[in-house]
């Protein structure tokens, strides 16, 4: 093992495809229920389109040379959308209830195994736990953390919404060590992404395990010289063995 349990103070989670699964099955029911909102207020959207504009969202904020890691901003994104779809501006009473609609899916979508919670409950004992997601809307995560619960396990839920950066920008990783009280290298990071989470994770100094237990949807390559997580595990249950 690359790092020694008896020198970590706490365990730091990404969320989707890591506590729960948001893999293409979660993707294509947001997708649907904004494609639904979209058509009521101004006809069937071409869906393929649709698609393609949410994958570049999802990927915009890695892209450029050097990336700025900047999270999107979803009034903005939402609005752009909508003109490159329709070639029209959307009314702010349009905007919000497209918003709304979004923020909703998400909040229903998002569903924990049973076991995840015992895993929790079992590691909070031992460890500060912190949730640390990549995601453009901070209330729609922290909605669906009270909604399924999962609230009760973090002792801080930093989202890249809030601090307007994503992982791997260190700005995300310093916030939530912080927030923790504990040092990088006192703190195993778990993620699936292989730029946010293990390179962010090991750029910042933290241990990190990677999670390949759901498809990743927004793949990001590997490169020559990155960092290799300390541990890669298939399941998250692993952790018992391994911070247990
Ligand atoms: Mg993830």
């Amino acid at each position: 093992m690359a790092f020694d349990k008896k020198s970590i103070r706490a365990v730091i989670f990404d969320y989707g495809n890591t506590v729960v699964e948001f893999s293409r099955t979660q993707v294509v029911v947001c997708d649907a229920a904004l494609a639904d909102v979209l058509e009521k207020h101004f006809g069937k959207p071409d869906f393929e389109k649709l698609s393609a504009i949410r994958d570049r969202n999802r990927l915009a904020p890695y892209a450029g040379d050097p990336p700025l890691y900047r999270e999107n901003d979803l009034v903005e994104i939402t609005t752009a959308m909508i003109q490159e779809l329709y070639g029209l501006d959307p009314s702010p009473e349009q905007l919000a209830e497209i918003l709304r609609a979004r923020f909703e899916v998400f909040v229903r979508i998002v569903r924990a195994e049973p076991e995840v919670y015992d895993l929790l409950d079992r590691l909070a004992q031992r460890y500060r736990l912190g949730l640390l997601s990549n995601y453009p809307d901070g209330d729609a995560i922290r909605e669906s953390l009270a909604k399924t619960g999962l609230d009760a396990y973090f002792k801080s839920v930093v989202v890249s919404a809030d601090v307007h950066l994503v992982k791997p920008h260190p700005v995300p990783f310093l916030t939530i060590l912080d927030d923790l009280r504990v040092l990088a290298d006192q703190a195993v990071l778990v993620g699936d992404n292989w730029v946010a989470d293990v390179q962010g994770g090991k750029r910042a100094g933290l241990n990190v395990v990677m999670l390949r237990q759901w498809e990743t949807p927004e793949k990001l390559p590997r490169k020559p010289g990155d960092f290799e997580p300390d541990v890669t595990i298939g399941k998250l249950a692993e952790l018992d063995a391994l911070l247990l």
